[in-house]
This record gives structure tokens, C-alpha cells and sequence, in this order.
């Protein structure tokens, strides 16, 4: 059966998602979904289809009748099992006929009455999420106008966290909704009834938010290579026989690496795209010659492997730059737009108290769960 959404409101749903999901300064890689909805239907991105390239059938039809099931339904409380349960209920709400796979955040959209919801991870609004006085200033800066979403477990316990607080907001603001919904180490939905709304609610946004921060330029990188084209082919193999390295290094990207001291922050993990795209954490090596770089990479590569039953994405050489890698071209190279926003995150991150990142116990929930499993194999594709 064909998706029963209306004609036109299919490409304003398209057009919306190739304005946001095209511009990184909003969306990386797989990151990122929208959805429009009536009554009966709700359109949703399907998981790890890209937003800046998505046509018709990048998107799962689901029935809203099924997913107010879900929003009332009592999960276990055992970890694997609810999500397992919840993600099979959102499954079955597929109308039938449709085969994608619905984006994990497709409840946090039904929850949204508006008809177009607009979700995405730029690292302007990053910088607050992922910041120690984050919460604090979302306030400041816009009064009484959004709701704050804690770190909790990705799935179904943040559609339910979101839901409770949506409720709670209706009830003391006459049902009137807020413009934003900001959600810790992760990013920010709003939504309305056009793209007008959107457009007018992410040019404010923007705006409050470039007054704080005198600086939240992307990162820049300089053309010129410290390492040889050899020496990366060699690494990329590492990765297997389609296996890519990508060598990165600028002023920024440099003073963070300038020692084992200010690389802290480069170790941990600021949201899920980070974690499954360019890994949750990377190797680290001294500015070697590229001989023995490459002996030490070697053997760490293998000790990753087997420590973490999976390959890492990224090598931060001190004092010298870092290299993304990936077992085909795209993996490499969003591995590195990933490392170059998370720098740009932490950049921004100062303006807001300094960073805030994610506790090891959510960092281990998104390495191991299968729905950010799948999206990261998506990822490689290509
Ligand atoms: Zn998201």
C-alpha cells in the first residue's frame, strides 16, 4: 500500500527536511528526522536515511491510533526487554505495506501535536545541551519557552520522560506549547504548523544563541597534510581492504591536542551521533615517526578491538591532528566531520559553563544497544 499522506504536504515535509538535513550546521551524517502528521497518520524519516537527500521513500507511515497505544502501555521495567518490547510495538504500528525501518524518535514526534516536527543535532544548540549551566541558561534565554529533557536512556524511556513533561506543561500553560523542546547531550525539536513557523522559531533560536557565543564558527582545518599519503593507506588497511583513513589538523585542532592534559575532553562522549559515528572514545598516540606511528597504531588497534568488540574510528596523534577512519570512504569521512563538530561543540560549550558529557553508564547503553547498532552500519555504506 502507498503512503496516504497528501501530495502537498509530502513535499512541504520533503523541502523542509533537504533545507535542515543539508546544512551542517544543523545535522551530520544519519543525524537528524521530521515527521508530519494528521489524526490517523504520521510520516516519519526512516532510521539512518539521510534528511539532506531523503525523496518519498526515506520515509515509514505509522498509525497515530498505535502509537497512543504505545504512549499508554506499561513496559517491563528490565532494561532489554522494554526497549525490545517498545521497539516491536513501533514496528507493528507500521501501516501495512511499509517497510522501512521508523527513526527510534518517531514517538517523541506523535507526542508533538503540531503537523510538522523538525528534529535536529546542530552544534550551535550542542554547545548548550552538552554544557554544565546548560539547563540554567536554556531558561534565561528564552523565558518560559522551553522545556529541558535531562540525560536519560535514549528510546523508549526518553519518549516517556518527554511525554510526562509535555503533560505537565500543558496543564500549568493552558494547553499552549513552548517553542523548544532542548534535549541534554543530544539536540533540540520544535515544530509547527508550516514551514514558516519552523523556519521563524530556527532563525530565533539561532539568533538568541549567537549573542552568547562570540565564536561558533565551524572548525577550521588547514589543507596542507603533516603525514604522507602512504602512511594513511597503510592505516586505513587497518580497517579493511575498503578501509579509509582521513588525516585532519589546524590551529584549534592542535591547541586541544597539545597535550595528555587538554585532550581530556576529546575522550569522552557529548551525544549518540558522536559515539556512533566517530567512535566513544580513540586511540591516542605521541607525535612519532611514521614508522613506528604506525607499529603502535597497529597493536592498539587490535587491543581496541578486542576490549570493546569494535573497531575505533579515531587516532589523536599529540600536538599534530588526528585521523578518522572508517572501512569505506563515507565512514571515514563522517567519522571526521563527527570529531570536527564535537571540537566545535566543546568550543561553544564554554560559553555555557564549560562541557558536560555523557556518564559511562549511557555512553555503554548506546555502544551496545542495536537500534544505534544499525545506524552505524548504515553509516559505513556507500
Ligand atoms: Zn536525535
Amino acid at each position: 500500500m502507498k503512503a496516504l499522506i497528501p501530495e502537498l504536504n509530502m513535499k512541504e515535509l520533503i523541502s523542509l527536511s533537504h533545507k535542515y538535513g543539508a546544512d551542517s550546521d544543523y545535522v551530520l551524517a544519519g543525524g537528524g528526522n521530521t515527521s508530519w502528521k494528521s489524526d490517523e497518520l504520521m510520516a516519519v524519516k526512516a532510521s539512518g536515511t539521510e534528511l539532506g537527500s531523503i525523496t518519498k521513500d526515506g520515509f515509514v507511515t505509522l498509525s497515530m491510533d498505535k502509537l497512543r497505544t504505545i504512549r499508554t502501555t506499561k513496559y517491563p521495567d528490565k532494561r532489554e526487554e522494554r526497549e525490545e518490547r517498545a521497539l516491536q510495538d513501533l514496528m507493528n504500528s507500521r501501516l501495512p505495506g511499509q517497510e522501512g525501518r521508523p527513526s527510534v524518535e518517531s514517538l517523541l514526534h506523535a507526542i508533538i501535536p503540531d503537523k510538522y516536527v523538525v528534529h535536529t543535532h546542530p552544534a550551535l544548540v550542542n554547545g548548550m545541551t552538552c554544557s554544565k549551566d546548560g539547563k540554567k541558561m536554556a531558561e534565561n534565554l528564552f523565558p518560559d519557552n522551553c522545556i529541558w529533557i535531562p540525560l536519560v536512556d535514549p528510546g523508549y524511556i526518553l519518549a516517556k520522560t518527554i511525554d510526562d513533561e509535555m503533560s505537565r506543561w500543558m496543564n500549568s500553560h493552558y494547553e499552549k506549547l513552548p517553542d523548544y523542546i532542548f534535549l541534554a547531550n543530544h539536540g533540540v525539536f520544535l515544530w509547527g504548523n508550516g514551514s514558516k513557523e519552523v523556519d521563524r522559531k530556527y532563525k530565533d533560536l539561532f539568533n538568541t544563541l549567537k549573542k552568547v557565543c562570540a565564536n561558533s564558527d565551524a572548525v577550521g582545518i588547514d589543507a596542507q597534510k603533516s603525514i604522507s599519503e602512504s602512511f594513511l593507506q597503510k592505516v586505513g588497511k587497518l580497517a579493511g581492504s575498503k578501509g579509509d583513513a582521513l588525516f585532519s589538523t589546524g590551529k584549534e585542532i592542535r591547541s586541544l591536542l597539545e597535550s595528555r592534559e587538554t585532550i581530556v575532553n576529546l575522550k569522552q562522549s557529548l551525544s549518540p551521533d558522536h559515539i556512533v559515528y566517530m567512535g566513544h572514545t580513540p586511540l591516542i598516540c605521541d607525535d612519532l615517526s611514521e614508522d613506528q606511528l604506525f607499529k603502535l597504531i597497529a597493536k592498539d588497534y587490535i587491543d581496541f578491538t578486542d576490549k570493546w568488540g569494535k573497531e575505533p574510528k579515531s587516532i589523536l596523534i599529540l600536538g599534530k591532528g588526528f585521523i578518522s577512519l572508517g572501512n569505506s570512504k563515507k565512514g571515514s569521512e563522517t567519522a571526521r566531520m563527527l570529531m570536527l563538530d564535537a571540537i566545535r561543540v566543546i568550543r561553544i560549550s564554554h560559553y555555557f559553563g564549560g562541557p558536560k558529557f555523557m556518564s559511562e553508564e549511557k555512553v555503554n547503553f548506546i555502544n551496545t544497544w542495536e537500534v544505534e547498532k544499525y545506524r552505524a552500519k548504515l553509516s559505513e555504506n556507500g
